[in-house]
């Protein structure tokens, strides 16, 4: 319907193209039968990409994660089932086939950032996998062939570090003053392809780029006048980046450029380490695009601002899928494609999409006020407790000190937070465990979270919809449908295309691969293989 090839051209960054069509070598698809073995394993992770915004907008969507959908093996409203529905959670259980609470890794606050492995040419936090626990699908498939090389991208550090797991390879994010680094866990010094990559100066390329809205006018039925969005700052289109060279790399994060920033870089890494170019040997690249989340939280899922970024987003994804194949082979990819979470309207947007009607703002500090009055009652000092994914108890000899059971001061919590306007229920992590987790999907969900004899001894589930009363930005993180409902897709040789209708976790995802290319998990896992044919 519309004129492609210079609808490409115009739209889509020139940065993406230069990665296509630099370096000189000519690219040496595998050539086997499409039976054979496929040569890469291509895992996409797309921040908040929830099942909604593909209900909602895929419709318009004829670029990559149409090709995905419609070709591959599709979930539509595949899940995630455990309970806190944030990034790092949800990347750690990606290619893991692993639940939180057997990764280690419960939440964001609690995820890979660490003074202990500072980042290289680039003061930002430091970060690795110091608190992931166990193997991913990489693991599987280096102990299968220790031949099989690996590149994980993304723009946020846990997005690229925990689909990985622990092991010492090519890990790369975005990082201050806007280049793509790693940090001293994985290296002492940047590769050559990643240094020429930054010497571009990439970022820079876009200062005072106006995001203007990719389709006519009739096409959005959202309106754009919202000033919750932003915060009523700049929510109106056209978004124009600045033209301060030194902020523009801090800034690009917020647009829609900053994934096919990302995949320029994957497809240049792709190149750098020759991955699923050798016939016989299967390569993994895991790239996390973070940008749909940041627009998500800054507009929200109700924004015109949304809706546009993803078809900027399907777009980006069929260059990808064609670079890759054009260089790779076609028949030689699998693709797999999920999200960490999805989000949660504005509580004060009454959505014309989501059944948001009642949503409100929850104030827990009443509950905080009760369980530090009965710490300073048992002279228990009220540092000892911090809210941080519920009752977190921060020094248990503190408690111990004062011959307190932690658990009678969580009930205290607890029972204070219950009657409170937009609390769906609050538990003690102990009586979670004894739920019939086969129909409290709630419990279930907290019980894949947390262990029960760890920290965090009681938890707050608000109603669907509500958000935390601080919060300033759309958001998600909780266990419900709206926040943890996310598209799973195959696509590849040895998936038959289709709808699925059967649950799918995304849990399920990496035993599925696992299967797919024939190599052997390295320990017990939660997911289970899902059928990639009929
Ligand atoms: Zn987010």
């Amino acid at each position: 319907m519309m004129p492609r090839p210079s609808l490409l051209a115009r739209l889509l960054p020139t940065l993406v193209l230069l990665g296509a069509c630099s370096a000189g070598a000519q690219p040496r698809p595998a050539t086997s039968p499409s039976s054979a073995k496929p040569t890469l394993v291509v895992f996409v992770t797309v921040d908040q990409l929830g099942s909604d915004y593909l209900e909602r907008y895929g419709a318009d969507f004829t670029g990559g994660l149409a090709r995905l959908r419609d070709q591959g093996a599709t979930w539509m409203r595949g899940r995630h089932d455990h309970a806190i529905a944030e990034t790092a959670p949800g990347h750690a259980t990606t290619m893991s086939g692993r639940f939180p609470v057997h990764t280690g890794i419960a939440s964001n606050s609690q995820g890979v950032n660490t003074t202990a492995s500072p980042l290289i040419a680039s003061d930002d936090v430091g970060a690795s996998p110091f608190r992931f626990l166990g193997t991913t699908l990489y693991d599987w498939m280096a102990a299968a062939d220790a031949r099989t090389r690996v590149l994980s991208v993304s723009r946020k550090d846990r997005g690229a570090i925990l689909p990985i797991g622990r092991a010492k390879v090519d890990v790369y994010w975005y990082a201050m003053p806007g280049l793509f680094t790693t940090s001293r866990y994985y290296r002492d010094t940047l590769p050559t392809w990643v240094r020429a990559f930054n010497a571009r100066r990439v970022a820079r390329a876009y200062a005072g780029r106006v995001w203007e809205p990719l389709s006519p006018p009739d096409r959005y039925a959202e309106p754009d006048t919202n000033p919750l969005e932003g915060n009523g700052r700049d929510y109106v289109f056209p978004h124009t980046l600045t033209s301060d060279t030194a902020a523009v790399g801090g800034a690009i994060r917020d647009f829609p450029w900053m994934d096919s920033l990302t995949i320029a870089f994957a497809l240049e890494g792709q190149r750098a380490l020759g991955l699923g170019m050798e016939a016989g040997r299967t390569d993994l690249l895991a790239v996390s695009l973070s940008t749909t989340d940041a627009v998500g939280h800054r507009y929200g899922p109700d924004s015109k601002e949304i809706h546009d970024h993803l078809l900027r987003l399907d777009r980006y994804l069929g260059q990808f899928l064609d670079e890759l194949e054009g260089r790779v082979g076609r028949g030689r990819i699998v693709v797999a494609l999920t999200a960490d979470h999805g989000i949660s309207p504005f509580p004060e947007w009454r959505s014309s999409y989501y059944a948001n009607h009642d949503a409100q703002r929850v104030d827990v500090r009443p509950a905080w006020r009760a369980a530090y009055a009965a710490m300073r009652a048992a002279g228990v000092d009220t540092a000892a407790a911090h809210d941080d994914d519920g009752f977190r108890v921060r020094d248990l000899d503190a408690f111990r000190r004062r011959n307190v059971d932690p658990d009678d001061i969580a009930a205290v919590w607890v029972q204070a937070l219950r009657p409170l306007n937009g609390v769906l229920r609050a538990d003690l992590v102990r009586d979670l465990a004894k739920a019939d987790t086969v129909h409290d999907d709630l419990a279930r969900r907290w019980l894949h979270m947390l262990p029960t004899d760890g920290p965090v001894r009681a938890v707050v589930t608000l109603e669907p919809f509500a958000y935390w009363q601080s919060v300033t930005y759309a958001t998600h993180g909780l266990p419900h449908d709206h926040d943890t409902q996310v598209p799973i897709i195959f696509w590849g040789p040895g998936v038959a295309r289709g709808v699925r209708g059967t649950a799918a976790r995304v849990v399920d995802m990496a035993p599925t691969l696992a299967a797919l290319l024939g190599v052997t998990p390295l320990e017990p896992l939660d997911g289970r293989v899902l059928p990639l044919r009929p």
